[in-house]
């Protein structure tokens, strides 16, 4: 590990303490534990704006962040899924919109990279899939270029159930684009688009899903709606209509056919929006203990761990992080194609229990801190509002996770009544 990076305390620590993790984990965490405090810093003005942050991204660059989970033999850090939630925890201690956003333009690396290798292809395909991840890769690494994910549309499409209304047809040299997607974060920002749609055929189907890259400067491509929301607001995620957009052939981030068979073998794809949510758990637990104890910065040093409410208050909140970080690293340890039955039932469990939680540890926080912690000036109204934004991230909301553990435990693949 590179000891002039900071420690941090390990109650604070995405992993805790005595958790394995290897040299280029350590490394790396230790690397997101520096840059938390600037976004930090920044994140109230990004908060209040509703502004993206640009800034936090440029110091995502400078320090090779953006390539983390672009394989090696690429030039990135080659990070596998564990690998990126540490990170991403340990960004949303800091920053939950940058963190949530950053695993919009890491998940477009992740899924082409390391979890696609997992995948089915002909040998075609792979090659094909070869040279074209190359370019994606190569503009994240030696260009920094930033990557968005719009999937919502407003359908049952994003939560799985439905083909994308958001059509591709093919044409020469590549694929015409037409349709809209909402809340999508990054927007105006990213450099580019990983849109999911469907092949134009004359009936859709979720097996013709494609994974195509828009440019964020293509012609018909418009940004639109506004972006004045509860939390998340330095996600700045606003509508994208296509209209008649082309896409190069190159654009494909995965070959066809590719992401359905991602979807249905590779599920934990789908929990990386968790590790936001985890940070934000542990910041709220660390303010409120330091602000018990009289030592968050700007404040009197004023204690209030004496009385016995507050202290009940803090162990009732620590049980709930305790208990939420051990599903979260199980939940890592699982991740894999082809994941067993109890690892699949256990993925949807982590992945409520992560976002129901960190909301509840945030109104704690807020109850036990008082009015004090309702103050702009402090960040823990901020961590409230964006905590609540978990549960509703498709595919894996919250009650989507309920729907799936109940119907995959009384029905096998299949089955029907
Ligand atoms: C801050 C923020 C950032 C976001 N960033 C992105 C992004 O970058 N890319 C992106 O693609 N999306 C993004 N989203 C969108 C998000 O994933 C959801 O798609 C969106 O919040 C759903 O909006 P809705 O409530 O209108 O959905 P609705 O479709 O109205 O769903 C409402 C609820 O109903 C339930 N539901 C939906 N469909 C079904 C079904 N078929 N069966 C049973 N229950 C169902 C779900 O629990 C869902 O939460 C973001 C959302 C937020 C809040």
């Amino acid at each position: 590990m590179d000891t002039r990076l900071p420690q941090t305390d390990p109650r604070y620590a995405v992993a805790g303490s005595n958790f394995p993790l290897n040299g280029k984990q350590k490394a790396l965490l230790a690397l997101a534990e520096e840059l938390g405090p600037r976004f930090a810093e920044r994140a109230e003005r990004y908060d209040r704006e509703a502004s993206f942050p640009f800034e936090n991204y440029a110091d995502l660059r400078a320090a090779g962040l953006l390539g983390l989970c672009v394989p090696e033999k690429f030039g990135g850090q080659g990070a596998d899924l564990k690998t990126y939630a540490l990170v991403s925890a340990t960004l949303g201690k800091y920053c939950g919109a940058t963190a949530l956003t950053f695993n919009m333009h890491a998940c477009s690396t992740l899924w082409p990279g390391i979890l696609a290798d997992d995948l089915d292809m002909t040998n075609e395909q792979r090659a094909g899939h070869e040279k074209r991840r190359a370019v994606h890769f190569e503009r994240v690494v030696k260009q920094g270029a930033v990557y968005a994910q719009p999937f919502s549309e407003g359908s049952a499409a994003a939560a799985g159930k439905a083909p994308f209304g958001t059509t591709a047809a093919k044409v020469e040299g590549g694929w015409r684009v037409n349709g809209k997607k909402i809340f999508a974060s990054l927007a105006g920002a990213a450099h580019y688009y990983g849109v999911l749609c469907t092949e134009n055929k004359p009936e859709l189907s979720m097996r013709d899903t494609l994974y195509l890259a828009v440019p964020g400067d293509a012609p018909g491509l418009t940004v639109t709606g506004d972006w004045d929301p509860l939390g998340m607001r330095g996600t700045v995620s606003r509508n994208l209509l296509f209209k008649d957009v082309f896409v190069p052939d190159d654009g494909a981030m995965m070959p066809r056919g590719v992401y359905f068979q991602a979807a249905s073998r590779w599920p934990h794809m789908f929990t990386t929006l968790s590790p936001t949510y985890m940070g934000i758990a542990i910041a709220a637990y660390e303010f409120t203990v330091k602000y018990l104890r009289g030592e968050v910065s700007g404040m009197p040093p004023v204690k209030r761990r004496m009385y016995p409410t507050k202290q009940i208050a803090v162990a009732e909140m620590w049980v709930k992080l305790e208990q939420t970080r051990a599903l979260f690293l199980r939940m890592l340890e699982d991740a894999r194609v082809d994941p067993p039955k109890d690892a699949r039932l256990r993925a949807y469990a982590a992945q409520y229990t992560i976002m129901e939680n960190a909301n509840d540890i945030c109104r704690l926080a807020i109850r036990t801190c008082g009015g004090q912690s309702m103050l702009k000036s402090l960040p823990l109204e901020r961590l409230y509002r964006d905590s609540r934004c978990g549960a509703l991230m498709l595919p894996w909301t919250a009650e989507l996770c309920l729907d799936r553990i109940g119907r995959e435990a009384l029905y096998e693949p299949g089955e029907d009544d």
